[in-house]
């Protein structure tokens, strides 16, 4: 791998003259169906990684793109619908044996990847600005969710997956206690906007739990899924316990066929078709959906902090992010003084193609996302909406780029009022008091994430116990919520089903199982002694039992 890093750093080195403010940029269009363009990324250095796709090659290549510049970056061998098959059957059988390891045992693996993603951050951050155009910090926010995931579940899934003692049906006679146990195979689904993140969120749980995975990337990220395949190996992970499948929707089906749990990230509208295919199995799902977050900036909110934080929650990786804010509402007291400092810092973004820091926004990912981008804007702009900031897309930076953009009167009616756009563009709206903040905020078929902006802190909790979403950060945009590993995160209405993170997050990958012990049946007190007794004598007696625990408290 240290053959992609330098690959990576001597294209780094290149002049750049397209963004504003990448010293390392990746210059030139190039056009993608042009047979004879060359991969951006040399067959040695794709050659071990797409070496651990699961694949017979029967069903062809992806050539993914280099959206800086829309030249063909690798091309990516698909598997065929009977390679997952045989992909799931290799994970159910080495399942087997590490699900006799003990928890300590499969714990020091994660925490020995979250040391080898630390130390080997600059191999991925290149791979994932490669493969979605984002900024290197946007690129890190990966590399730091992976390090929180592995360190919290490093430690913590002893606890979570610990024996747990609970009341059994009659007080001292009856020991029950709860066992989990591992679903067996879970299958991972999961979209491009943060392959590194939403291809282990999931992932790395199951494993410390004692599961196997397959993980079904978007094929435009593949190459990310494999990096993170080679290093859970290098970091002990046994063999076929963590195996890659690639493709699009069929693949993705076939593996919801196959699986014991399903765990999916993407989009609300495929999130319905695994639901009711995992339905028609009865498998467990976990689906991260779509999101339309609110944040709303309270008449006493601190106004400098409030732009600063709304910028990084509405732009962070081109808004493509499940959790950004594509809406933001205003307490009228405070509009005018926000936008003031909002809208020239939104402006004051530099777009580039850097390998660095040293840009704040990337590409998007696709044609696809662009052009949705393009007609959310031209939609808005129809219907009478004004641009604040933006409203371009920048070709002159490369073929994706399109400007962070402030729109400001948009109608009820436009597409981008309340479908998710999934870009760099954010909708002002005006309220005049709390009440109607919140009743704007849960006006959504959504319910992701939510952000609150006040310096009262009580006031904020007590307002975010009334919006309708999953995590509700009070002061800060969305990262403190999605950070905060020990708490559930996910979605209410149709963001979703189930939660990561946390002991929600990993309970969800296992079986509870109740074992209960009978204790004295050796001196006649089992049940069948209780209902030899003649008559209503078993009624009676269990019945003053009942009164008694009750009066007790017993649960
Ligand atoms: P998508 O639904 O189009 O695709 C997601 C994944 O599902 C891809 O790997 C795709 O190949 C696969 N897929 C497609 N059809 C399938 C099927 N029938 N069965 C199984 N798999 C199938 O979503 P996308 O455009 O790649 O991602 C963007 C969406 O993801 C946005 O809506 C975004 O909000 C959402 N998202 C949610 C979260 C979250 O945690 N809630 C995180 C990131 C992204």
């Amino acid at each position: 791998m240290g053959a992609v890093t330098r690959n990576l750093s001597r294209m780094a080195s290149e002049p750049a003259d397209g963004g504003q403010g990448g010293s390392a940029a990746i210059d030139g269009l190039i056009d993608p169906e042009d047979p004879s363009a060359t991969y951006v990324l040399e067959p040695d250095v794709v050659a071990p990684l797409v070496a651990r796709i699961v694949t017979s090659h029967t069903a062809g290549d992806h050539r993914s793109l280099l959206p800086f510049t829309g030249a063909p970056l690798a091309a990516i061998p698909l598997s065929s619908v009977e390679d997952v098959a045989d992909a799931v059957e290799r994970a159910r059988r080495a399942q087997r044996s590490w699900a006799h390891t003990t928890v300590a045992e499969r714990a020091a693996v994660l925490l020995r990847f979250h040391d080898l993603v630390l130390e080997r951050q600059s191999e991925v951050l290149d791979l994932l600005q490669m493969e979605t155009g984002k900024s290197r910090r946007s690129a890190f926010e990966e590399v730091a969710d992976i390090a929180q995931v592995t360190r919290h579940y490093g430690v913590r899934a002893g606890a979570y997956l610990a024996d747990r003692r609970v009341g059994g049906m009659l007080p001292v006679l009856t020991r029950a206690t709860v066992h989990r146990r591992p679903v067996g195979v879970v299958g991972a689904i999961a979209p491009w906007n943060y392959p590194l993140t939403l291809g282990l969120a999931e992932a790395l749980p199951a494993l410390v739990a004692g599961n196997a995975v397959v993980l079904k990337p978007d094929p435009q990220t593949s190459l990310t899924a494999l990096w993170a395949a080679e290093l859970l190996e290098e970091a002990g992970l046994p063999g076929d316990l963590f195996l890659v499948v690639a493709g699009g929707g069929d693949i993705g089906a076939a593996l919801t066929g196959h699986v014991d749990h399903i765990a999916f990230t993407g989009s609300t509208a495929t999130g319905r078709k695994v639901a009711a295919q995992a339905g028609e199995r009865l498998i467990g799902t976990t689906l991260e959906l779509g999101g339309k977050n609110p944040l709303y900036v309270a008449a006493d909110a601190h106004v400098p902090s409030a732009a600063q934080g709304a910028v990084r929650a509405c732009f962070s990786n081109s808004g493509q992010l499940c959790v950004s804010i594509e809406r933001l509402i205003l307490h009228e007291d405070i509009a005018e003084e926000f936008l003031d400092a909002f809208v020239p810092l939104v402006r004051g973004l530099t777009l580039g193609t850097a390998l660095d820091y040293s840009v704040d926004m990337g590409s998007l990912t696709s044609q696809a996302q662009l052009d949705r981008v393009v007609a959310h804007v031209d939609d808005a702009l129809a219907e009478g909406a004004r641009v604040l900031a933006g409203g371009v897309h920048r070709a002159d930076i490369g073929p994706f780029f399109y400007a962070p953009t402030v729109l400001d009167h948009v109608p009820p009616t436009a597409d981008c009022a309340h479908e998710e756009t999934f870009g760099p563009v954010v909708s002002v709206t005006r309220v005049p008091d709390d009440a109607t903040a919140i009743r704007v905020m849960n006006d959504s078929e959504y319910g992701l994430s939510a952000s609150i902006w006040t310096q009262d802190t009580a006031r904020g909790r007590r307002l975010a116990a009334q919006v309708e979403a999953g995590a509700v950060n009070i002061n800060d945009g969305y990262a403190s919520a999605f950070g905060s590993v020990s708490a559930p995160m996910g979605g209410f209405k149709s963001s979703g089903q189930g939660r990561r993170h946390g002991r929600e997050g990993i309970e969800a990958l296992t079986e509870p199982q109740t074992i209960v012990v009978q204790r004295g049946v050796s001196r006649g007190l089992s049940f069948d002694t209780l209902y030899a007794q003649p008559g209503d004598r078993p009624s009676r007696l269990l019945t003053a039992a009942f009164s008694v625990m009750k009066k007790l408290r017993l649960p």
